[in-house]
């Protein structure tokens, strides 16, 4: 398996329109430093996945006829304003592969063009596609929202996020299946109280104590955040990274 990266940025993410910060400036000046929104691409026997759509200028980066499906972890906008330019597309339909949200996003359902959102994952329902076993697990969002566990061939990868503290079950789901990497939602720098929506970097570190995969990557970095890992360049863990975009991961 291996995961790309396409967008691993907040909803505030360097650069925030107007804001004067270090790496908000760096990014501006920069494009390399830029992060887009939630967004990434797995490559797994044979077959490209699309995990998450943040990333709007998806027909750079997937050719037409390239995906074979799509996890969409949820609908907020950060997450599937990618699918809205490609649409009208021509070619084969693609599956995609959703929380059972009735209100999706905008008209999305109403006018799915090259999409097929018939296939609602449910927790704890395993996907079987192809010869790949995703497994749906839900998360604490503001919005009706589904990780994914992605098993093939003894490995293991978990993408969670948009997520804040991890239910029971699913944090006991994760230690019974050992995670070589886990993608993992992390908002914030260390915040006195835990945010509800999403994590700071206590609760993913505690997280990585509980679950203990392999590897953990952070995504969904604000500019709070990468400015604070600017200040602090050395403050993670092994074991623990944080996301750029563009960068892959081989499991
Ligand atoms: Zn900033
Ligand atoms: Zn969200
Ligand atoms: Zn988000």
């Amino acid at each position: 398996m291996k995961f790309t990266f396409l967008g691993t940025g907040s909803v505030k993410a360097a650069p925030v329109y107007g804001c004067e910060c270090s790496v908000c400036q760096r990014a501006m000046a920069n494009a390399d430093f830029r992060r887009h929104s939630a967004c990434g691409v797995l490559e797994v026997a044979g077959l490209q996945i699309l995990i998450d759509a943040g990333y709007q200028n998806l027909e750079q980066k997937c050719p037409p006829g390239s995906l074979d499906a799509i996890l969409l972890t949820h609908f907020h906008m950060d997450h599937v304003q990618g699918l809205f330019p490609i649409r009208w597309g021509t070619g084969k339909t693609i599956p995609v592969f959703s929380p059972d949200d009735p209100n999706g996003c905008d008209d999305l359902f109403k006018y799915p063009g090259i999409f097929d959102f018939s296939n609602k994952s449910q927790p704890f329902e395993a996907i079987e596609f192809k010869t790949i076993s995703i497994m749906p697990v839900p998360l604490v969002h503001s919005k009706l929202t589904m990780g994914y566990v992605i098993a093939f061939k003894g490995k293991r990868l978990a993408y969670l996020c948009d997520s804040g503290l991890l239910r029971r079950d699913v944090e006991q789901f994760l230690i019974d299946h050992p995670i070589d990497v886990m993608v993992l939602d992390c908002d914030q720098p260390p915040l006195e109280k835990a945010p509800r929506n999403h994590n700071d970097l206590t609760r993913a570190l505690d997280i990585f104590e509980a679950v203990q995969p392999k590897q953990l990557i952070l995504t969904h970095i604000s500019h709070n955040l990468d400015e604070y890992f600017f200040n602090y360049p050395d403050i993670l863990p092994e074991g623990v990274a944080i996301a750029y975009d563009n960068q892959s991961w081989e499991l």
